[in-house]
């Protein structure tokens, strides 16, 4: 009996590991188109944290040696605090998230982990510690329940259902016909792009990353899946170092510090407050957003 159970267990192992290898190399892909192989350090160590400071150091970039992308980037984002980026389509801030997970090498500066050069750690323990939920979630071909569940398959029902509250998803999963069991994906119930984020939101909760990359999304939300979607991103952000890319300023009005971003600089920097005060680039989209919500 036991020699056919182990099989048997090995195939629902080997089924999980594909499926969750599928979602990466999709995610990958999209991402990407042409990514170049980063791989170990030969000597790499593994990334030991408790807690995780990110240090962005005179950072520059290029996809193409003849195309700079990001010139100069430097930031901190103490452990526990969040930092967020703005600034048009275009201006790089995908970019960071990718070189902080390391999709890509810097091409000049570094990234530092608790002073741990990220090219000098293994990818694995690197990613390990991060959770992102990027603008465009992916959703397997299964349960609502699954799909959050992944990310943690030793998670009991309960972890899993408090993540879904924090991420403001339970409420709505519990409206549906078969609530957890409802099957979603493109085969099963179509979720609309607040629903499929919030989704991402409780994976993120459920993997309990040291550091939380958040790629707001970039469709248009209504106003009140955007409340739901901010205030969850709150309740998680709270507790990990967090890089969030806004579009919607009201998203980030409580970060530690704000980097405005044009053509691959930071332009401006500051807390919400003092780039009011500064009147300039960022006040100005403040003003913009603030008139459009008011139509
Ligand atoms: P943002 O997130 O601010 O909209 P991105 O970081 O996605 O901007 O992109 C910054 C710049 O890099 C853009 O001009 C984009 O066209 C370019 N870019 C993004 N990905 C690639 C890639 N894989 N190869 C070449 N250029 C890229
Ligand atoms: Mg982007």
């Amino acid at each position: 009996l036991l020699q056919l159970f182990i099989p048997l267990n090995f195939l629902g192992i080997l089924y999980r590991s594909i499926k969750y290898a599928l979602v990466d190399m999709d995610m990958l892909f999209r991402l990407l188109e042409q990514t170049p192989e980063i791989q170990n350090a030969p000597d790499a160590k593994t990334l030991l944290i408790e807690d995780a400071s990110i240090h962005f150091d005179n950072v520059s970039f290029h996809y193409q040696p003849d195309r700079p992308i990001l010139h100069n980037i430097s930031f901190t984002i103490p452990q526990g605090h969040k930092v967020a980026v703005v600034g048009a389509s275009g201006a790089g801030k995908s970019t960071l998230a990718r070189l902080l997970f390391r999709f890509y090498d810097v091409t000049g500066g570094s990234i530092r982990i608790n002073g741990h050069d990220i090219r000098t750690v293994s990818m694995a323990s690197l990613r390990a510690a991060m959770g992102i939920v990027p603008q465009d979630t992916v959703l397997f071909n299964d349960s609502i329940y699954y799909n959050i569940a992944y990310a943690n398959p030793q998670a009991d029902e309960i972890t899993v259902q408090n993540a879904a509250k924090i991420a403001n998803i339970h409420d709505f999963i519990l409206q549906l016909p078969q609530g957890y069991n409802t099957l979603v994906g493109e085969r099963g119930l179509k979720l609309s792009g607040g629903e499929k984020q919030r989704v991402a939101i409780a994976r993120a909760v459920l993997k309990r990353p040291k550091i939380l990359i958040f790629d707001e999304a970039t469709s248009s939300l209504d106003s009140k899946s955007e409340q739901t979607i901010q205030s969850a991103l709150i309740n998680v952000a709270s507790q990990h170092t967090t890089l969030v890319i806004a579009h919607r300023l009201s998203t980030i009005i409580d970060a530690n510090e704000i980097l405005v971003m044009e053509q691959g600089h930071i332009i401006e920097r500051g807390t919400h407050s003092i780039l009011l005060e500064n009147n300039s680039v960022y006040a100005n989209l403040w003003r913009l957003q603030q008139e459009e919500q008011r139509e």
